[in-house]
């Protein structure tokens, strides 16, 4: 519903408008990597549904409101992204990693550890989407934003046991359902268009980003 309120008020001013898409429009993909014309595969009744048919939702809106308004649109499909001033208990993995791994609390592990993600640092984000914003009118997307970098789960709590100096044991829990098996972006159409590709590395991002925890919140 915010999505069109959005559409009709840019309309109305006749504004360029930005969807923050999701990478979670590719579902639990079977295409790997997801290329953006590739149209995911999604259980439309899940538990993870809400999120992914809204985000899917709010695509087909912009793009109706292109075709039928002539309305300037840039849909971003953002994949896992991660940095300084996360939430320290919005429940992504970077974050309950770190934090856990900084109390010296057991490091939870959702299934074998073996489904993997890609983690784009923040700042590359930004620069990607901030590049995409001054693209001609004829860009609409969807462009994928992400850092093609995998990881399984298990390698990433790896990397935030050694990065923290942690003795953390890991443990682990039950798989939520649908939750994607593997996900990495294609990102030669970000990469053509505006000359982009992320700079950090997981591990240099997964250093500020604990530097970040470290200092806020465990004192
Ligand atoms: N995950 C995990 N332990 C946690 C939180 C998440 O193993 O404490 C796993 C989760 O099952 C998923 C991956 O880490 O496979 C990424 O989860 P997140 O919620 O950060 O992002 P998304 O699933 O939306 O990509």
């Amino acid at each position: 519903h915010g999505a069109i309120n959005m559409l009709g008020l840019a309309k109305r001013l006749n504004a360029k408008i930005l969807q923050a898409s999701t990478s979670e429009v590719y579902g639990d993909p079977s295409v790997h990597p997801q290329p953006e014309d590739y149209w995911g595969h999604v259980n439309a009744i899940g538990p993870r549904a809400c999120y992914d048919e809204g985000k899917r939702c709010a695509e087909t809106l912009f793009f109706d409101y292109h075709r039928q308004h002539g309305l300037p649109i840039k849909v971003v499909r953002i994949f896992n992204t991660y940095g300084p001033r996360m939430h320290p208990n919005d429940g992504r993995v970077v974050s309950n990693f770190i934090m856990q791994a900084l109390r010296g609390e057991p490091i939870t592990i959702y299934g074998d550890g073996s489904q993997t993600r890609s983690f784009c640092y923040v700042d590359d984000l930004v620069e990607g989407m901030l590049r995409f914003m001054d693209t001609g009118a004829e860009h609409t997307g969807p462009l994928n934003i992400g850092n093609p970098g995998e990881f399984t789960m298990l390698e990433l709590a790896e990397k935030v046991l050694r990065l923290t100096g942690s003795s953390s044991p890991i443990v682990h829990k039950e798989l939520p359902q649908d939750d994607p098996k593997q996900r990495r972006p294609d990102i030669a159409r970000a990469k053509a268009l505006l000359d982009w590709e992320p700079q950090v590395p997981l591990d240099e991002g997964l250093a500020r980003t604990i530097a970040y925890f470290r200092q806020r919140f465990v004192t």
